[in-house]
C-alpha cells in the first residue's frame, strides 16, 4: 500500500517532493519501524525523464511536517 498525499514544488526549478503514506517504513531519524509511515521522494523532471534525487522514510511523528505540507 502506498498512497500519494500530495506533491510539494520546492524552490529549484522542476524539483518536486512527492509525499506518500507507505506501509512498513523504517524511520531514518529514530530507526523505528512503523506499520504506516511517511515516504518522501524528491524528483527532478527534465523533459520526459524523471530522476529521483532523494528518497526518505519517516515515522508519522518525524514525517508529520511533510504530511502537513502535502495536505495543506
Ligand atoms: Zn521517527
Amino acid at each position: 500500500m502506498r498512497q500519494l498525499l500530495g506533491k510539494i514544488p520546492i524552490k529549484y526549478r522542476n524539483v518536486t517532493e512527492e509525499i506518500y503514506l507507505s506501509e512498513f517504513v523504517r524511520c531514518q531519524n529514530c530507526q523505528a519501524t512503523v506499520p504506516t509511515g511517511i515516504e518522501v521522494v524528491t524528483v527532478r523532471k527534465e523533459g520526459n525523464s524523471k530522476t529521483i534525487i532523494k528518497h526518505g522514510w519517516f515515522c508519522r511523528g518525524h514525517g508529520a511536517e511533510y504530511a502537513t505540507r502535502a495536505l495543506g
